[in-house]
């Protein structure tokens, strides 16, 4: 297993112009657990998630993985740290192959280098054959093992969304932040999305953000909720409490 790491958001405020996209909002993931963020549109949900990756910087409050602050970090070193998160959109290059796009998810952990590599050096072909066989594992967790020499863009769409979790999950990540993970997908993709998430959960240990409009799979999958609405938290908790918290029902249903 991975060292696991808890993340801490603590008082977050993003302001853009004018608007306040998220008014000091909290809460912790612990590892092993799947932390929802849920909402009614424009509630925040997205803008958390572009801060939590590095992509919005935070007007006020911190976020903190274990003891490292990420709050102000760029992308690219939030995901060095551990942060690895999926896109809403597909966003795996279409004509490469499912094995090469989950090869590149595992850049950040190659030690021997482009240059070695390129050359062909026994360790950076030791190296390469076991992050093949790392990326074999991966792709049969995920249940996508049969399409690893197919384009990703021949993919079913549900598969296209696993063989991108596949890639996040390369990253050997301390924690995962999902996207909306099962949009768009059959309800037996749906179903099968989940159980791996819930394998992920609980085989690697790692802190899972949720972010999804499912609500059954959300109360499913949830073991801590935290509920945002025009940027604030209006409510948290487990999902049966949070599911009859007459506040929800009322963001939900609109004021
Ligand atoms: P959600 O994902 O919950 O639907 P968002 O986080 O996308 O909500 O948006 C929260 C609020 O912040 C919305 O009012 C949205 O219009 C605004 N917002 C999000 N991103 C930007 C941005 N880059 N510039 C200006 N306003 C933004
Ligand atoms: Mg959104």
């Amino acid at each position: 297993m991975n060292d696991v790491l808890p993340l801490h958001v603590r008082d977050l405020t993003v302001r853009f112009a004018g608007l306040t996209a998220l008014d000091g909002i909290g809460f912790t993931v612990e590892p092993g657990t799947v932390h929802a963020v849920i909402g009614p549109n424009g509630a925040g949900k997205s803008t958390t998630f572009n801060v939590l990756s590095g992509v919005y910087r935070a007007t006020s409050g911190t976020v903190h993985l274990g003891e490292t602050e990420l709050t102000g970090l760029p992308p690219h070193r939030i995901a060095a740290l551990g942060v690895a998160r999926t896109f809403q959109n597909l966003a795996l290059p279409p004509r490469t192959t499912v094995a090469d796009s989950l090869l590149l998810g595992r850049h950040r952990l190659t030690r021997a280098g482009f240059v070695a590599a390129g050359l062909r050096l026994p360790a950076a072909v030791r190296e390469e054959r076991a992050h093949r066989e790392r990326v074999r594992e991966i792709a049969e967790f995920v249940g996508i093992a049969d399409q690893l020499d197919t384009a990703t863009g021949a993919l079913p769409y549900g598969a296209q969304k696993l063989a991108e979790l596949a890639r996040a999950l390369c990253m050997e990540p301390k924690v995962l932040l999902l996207d909306e993970p099962v949009a768009g997908m059959t309800a037996d993709e749906r179903r099968r999305t989940a159980a791996v998430i819930a394998g992920v959960r609980d085989s690697l240990g790692i802190s899972i953000v949720l972010v999804e409009h499912d609500m059954g799979v959300v109360m499913r999958l949830a073991d801590e909720v935290t509920v945002l609405d025009f940027g604030k938290r209006i409510a948290g908790g487990p999902p049966a409490t949070v599911q009859n918290d007459p506040a929800v029902i009322q963001a939900y249903l609109g004021a």
